[in-house]
């Protein structure tokens, strides 16, 4: 049973109200929120005005909806009345008019990509576009058309061979550079899914198999060349006449915002006290997913709740911060870790808490736009995070560290409200007792009395007081964490004391 009181919900400062990427959220009125939609979609109420009708909608028709009181909007080729959601909107009622009365779907890519509208609106639905009011899906589009036509030799392609045991399919990816990280395999009920990451695209393989094979496979990747095997267990010994057949997006490269989020179940192995309020998750990867989560990117976890989909961005991490830096620490490619604050009115964080060991939960493949050759040739890294805003920083101390040889200081500035929130405190004096370039560096915003380190929020006077480069001219990366104020005053103050945009990067959904 959730026990969300509505008038507390959203709070000042709530997810709900602070968007993801620097989009501001609007307030909401009390009684407004996620959980309060909910309840109305649950409640019975008609609302579409068509008493459960479903009906063909023209462009003309869809075009008269256009105003607040009488809102519709089409998403991928189905109508849905959103005049009773228009409150409840995190982004604002003139955020969800830009789309009145029109095709709304790209602008929703954009946007809302993770968000489940089809779950969330399934109320709101009036029907289906008489015809299609949208270009060729763009699942549909070919590589030469997203790609251009000089990008057709780069182009991945595969193949597939058979021994008696083994199925063995290729995916030559034509990019030197491949490694395990751009690789996510996923092989469960005959259902194969290879996905290879090329830059902001993806190429996919997806068949459902001929036969069936066992859960567990390998993966080789041949990183100079480029080439990726896939090799896979047969279950029955015998002779496949062909690999399967294709699905949908068999054989497409796509933008990877094109791409639907792909999940898979992933089971709650540990969960352990970090602070008083948030606490690390621990999931086991199904032995049939090859999928690693690169530095800075994130993953989506997905619950249903009171049978509605909900989505939230969560940052993995690694079991802890490691102290010796000879090489990075690797992971065993099974486990996710991820560091997750419990809030006492959070919708998605108490239905977490109430996870029990080998419950299963949905998480999607990796992303977000960190690339580590922001961190090659670096001497001074500077990591400004905010509560759970650590969480990327993490990997990233661990890397710079460990791979960049001419690193001379890494700087946390680690920004809290009080010091029992401050996350892994000991862990981080431990590292900077032992690696004499890291260096860590606590502010409270509500500190008791007795606190001796500074106090306040992000500021200029603050930042320029506590970020020294190791040299003039040193060549500075500064990264950026926690809650969307935090990130946008942190870079507003970072230019506002000439560092330039090449030399920042804010982690943001
Ligand atoms: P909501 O329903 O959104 O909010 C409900 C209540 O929670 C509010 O009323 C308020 O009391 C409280 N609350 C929510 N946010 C705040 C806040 N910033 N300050 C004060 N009170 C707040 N979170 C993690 O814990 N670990 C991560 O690794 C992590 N990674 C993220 C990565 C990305 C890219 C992004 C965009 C966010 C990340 N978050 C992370 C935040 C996470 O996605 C959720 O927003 C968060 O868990 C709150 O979800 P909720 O549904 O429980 O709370
Ligand atoms: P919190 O509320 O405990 O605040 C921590 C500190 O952030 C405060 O002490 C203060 O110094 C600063 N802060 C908070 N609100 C501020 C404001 N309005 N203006 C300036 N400074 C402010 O933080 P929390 O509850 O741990 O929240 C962490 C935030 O980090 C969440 O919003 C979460 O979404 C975000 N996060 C983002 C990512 C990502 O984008 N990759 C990853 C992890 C967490």
């Amino acid at each position: 049973m959730l026990n969300v009181p509505p008038q507390a919900f959203p709070a000042p400062g709530s997810q709900q109200r602070a968007a993801a990427g620097g989009r501001i959220k609007v307030p909401l009125k009390p009684g407004r929120s996620l959980m309060d939609w909910i309840r109305l979609t649950k409640s019975g109420k008609d609302l579409t005005g068509l008493k459960g009708r479903l009906i063909e909608v023209s462009e003309d028709e869809l075009a008269k909806h256009n105003k607040k009181e009488d809102c519709w909007i089409c998403i991928r080729g189905l109508v849905y009345n959103v005049t009773p959601y228009m409150e409840y909107h995190p982004g604002g009622e003139d955020e969800l008019m830009k789309a009145a009365g029109t095709d709304g779907t790209d602008l929703f890519d954009q946007v809302h990509r993770w968000v489940n509208y089809e779950s969330m609106l399934k109320e709101c639905l009036v029907g289906r576009m008489a015809f299609k009011p949208i270009a060729a899906p763009k699942g549909m589009l070919s590589e030469r058309e997203v790609l251009g036509a000089s990008a057709r030799d780069t182009t991945p392609s595969y193949d597939w061979f058979q021994t008696d045991d083994l199925i063995t399919v290729v995916i030559y990816t034509k990019q030197k550079g491949m490694n395990a990280e751009l690789v996510i395999v996923d092989c469960q009920h005959k259902r194969l899914r290879g996905e290879i990451i090329l830059d902001d695209h993806s190429y996919l393989v997806e068949v459902d198999l001929d036969h069936e094979v066992q859960d567990d496979f390998a993966v080789n990747i041949a990183e100079k060349v480029g080439k990726v095997e896939i090799i896979l267990k047969k279950k029955d010994h015998i002779q496949w006449k062909v690999l399967g057949l294709p699905l949908e997006s068999h054989n497409t490269l796509l933008r990877r915002t094109e791409r639907g989020l792909f999940y898979r179940k992933c089971k709650l192995v540990s969960k352990t006290e970090v602070t008083h309020d948030t606490k690390l998750f621990c999931f086991m990867l199904p032995k049939s997913t090859h999928l690693q989560v690169p530095i800075g990117q994130h993953v989506y976890l997905k619950q249903i709740i009171a049978g509605t989909e909900v989505v939230k961005p969560y940052t993995p991490l690694l079991p802890f911060l490691p102290l010796d830096f000879k090489e990075p620490f690797s992971q065993d490619g099974a486990h996710i870790y991820l560091m997750i604050k419990i809030y006492s009115c959070g919708l998605f964080t108490q239905a977490l808490d109430h996870l029990q060991i080998g419950d299963d939960i949905s998480v999607s493949s990796p992303e977000g736009n960190f690339k580590k050759s922001q961190v090659e040739a670096l001497e001074d890294l500077f990591l400004l995070a905010a509560g759970t805003g650590f969480t990327p920083m993490v990997k990233l101390l661990n890397f710079a560290l460990a791979k960049v040889d001419c690193l001379r200081t890494v700087k946390l500035i680690f920004f809290n409200k009080k010091d029992d929130d401050i996350l892994w405190r000991n862990q981080l004096e431990q590292l900077a007792l032992k690696d004499e370039r890291f260096e860590v560096q606590f502010i409270l915003s509500e500190p008791a009395e007795d606190w001796m380190g500074k106090r306040g929020k992000i500021s200029s006077a603050l930042l320029s007081e506590c970020m020294k480069r190791s040299k003039k001219d040193s060549k500075v990366l500064i990264c950026i964490c926690g809650p969307t104020p935090f990130t946008q005053q942190g870079l507003q103050c970072l230019e506002d004391l000439g560092y330039s945009q090449e030399e920042m990067h804010a982690f943001t959904a």
